[in-house]
């Protein structure tokens, strides 16, 4: 469900101002997330073309297919179009909507198919990454945008506690992960994108792809899932242990994680950087003799995206600020054995404090 048209236009106004402060021609963008943020328009992505041209004198055009024209003018009437047709060149015509001089700057995820037809058809220019114009926009987000991450935020911690009910051993990971896509679906998420059930030794892999493993009694499972709603995405995990007969071991790391959470949530405020963060939650881990177990960074901005900017980790030096969201998910694997990981979106509010958007229970929840 797209926001305002008039959100969509003040949008693509901002877009116009980034790139005449950096002397770009204009900003060209296929299906994807980009394209949806400054168009309102979510389209799949075909070997025919569609491209947003967004020039720096504050033109908006879609180039889009002949046959696509009448499903991108119902989601975005004000958009001017030029359509193409199966014999149509579609690369010249988006090269006769680049007027100004300069470099253009291209969607991060067009495919090169796309790229390398359009760098032949406006030949001696440069291309360089849209979302050094777009990053910056999409990493605030605007009120509608918070509310969208609240919402799917509370439909992704619903779904956990109704997993909870449900019994664990004897199950296989993907049945587990199937029932709670449906619990996912059935709390307000219009797709599933993923939902990652790591059992015992499988918990050691982060991003474990949910399969034929039974789950059994003893077992710590990881459960990282999320989804969109609205276009916007959840992602949250928690980790449970299968009976009520749990390790010393299991106690302590889940424990020392929920603490390097806190600290994370802790930094996390306007005008820290994204490091700092990064830093806070590792530090508990690393003190706790866990530092090299913990194999990946603290978290990663989301929206239209599952991840984006802000990346939180070491050497990111980037100042968070108010509008920004993104996971705080520190994690402990213990190879062939068993994993932790506890994962909460956060967003900074306009007085520059992290709000949590996920409240679901911390706890080491214990399952049949
Ligand atoms: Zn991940
Ligand atoms: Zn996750
Ligand atoms: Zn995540």
């Amino acid at each position: 469900m797209p926001a305002e048209r008039s959100t969509y236009q003040s949008r693509r106004k901002r877009a116009s101002e980034g790139l005449r402060a950096r002397g770009l021609a204009a900003l060209l963008l296929s299906p994807g997330s980009d394209l949806a943020y400054l168009a309102g328009y979510r389209v799949f992505a075909s070997e025919r073309l569609t491209c947003l041209v967004v020039s720096a004198d504050g033109d908006a055009t879609l180039v889009v297919p002949e046959l696509e024209s009448p499903r991108a003018k119902a989601v975005a009437p004000d958009l001017p179009q030029r359509t193409w047709n199966e014999t149509d060149d579609p690369y010249a015509l988006v090269a006769r909507l680049v007027a100004a001089p300069g470099d253009v700057a291209v969607a991060d995820q067009m495919w090169s198919l796309f790229v390398l037809r359009l760098q032949a058809a406006l030949r001696g220019r440069g291309f360089q990454l849209a979302s050094d114009i777009t990053r910056g926009l999409r990493m605030r987000k605007d009120a509608y945008e918070r509310d969208a991450l609240r919402a799917v935020s509370a439909a992704a911690d619903r779904a956990y506690p109704r997993l909870l009910e449900r019994e664990f051993a004897g199950r296989s990971e993907r049945e587990v992960g199937a029932e709670l896509a449906a619990f996912l679906r059935d709390e307000g998420h219009d797709e599933v994108t993923f939902t990652i059930v790591a059992s015992g030794p499988n918990g050691a892999s982060p991003h474990h792809e949910t399969g034929e493993r039974r789950i059994a009694r003893g077992d710590t499972v990881v459960l990282d899932f999320g989804g969109t709603r609205e276009w916007y995405c959840s992602d949250i995990t928690r980790t449970v242990h299968v009976g009520k007969d749990v390790d010393d071991e299991v106690r302590k790391v889940h424990d020392i994680v929920r603490r390097s959470q806190e600290a994370g949530y802790a930094a996390a405020r306007s005008g820290a950087t994204a490091a700092s963060v990064d830093a806070a939650s590792r530090h508990v881990i690393d003190e706790a003799g866990y530092g090299e177990r913990f194999i990946h960074r603290t978290g990663h901005g989301i929206g239209l995206d599952g991840h984006e900017h802000p990346y939180l980790v070491r050497g990111n030096d980037e100042k968070l600020e108010p509008g920004m969201a993104f996971s705080i998910e520190p994690g402990i694997y213990i190879p062939g054995r068993f994993g932790v990981r506890i994962e909460d979106i956060a967003i900074l509010g306009d007085d520059g404090r992290a709000e949590p958007l996920n409240r679901a229970d911390h706890a080491l929840a214990i399952v049949r």
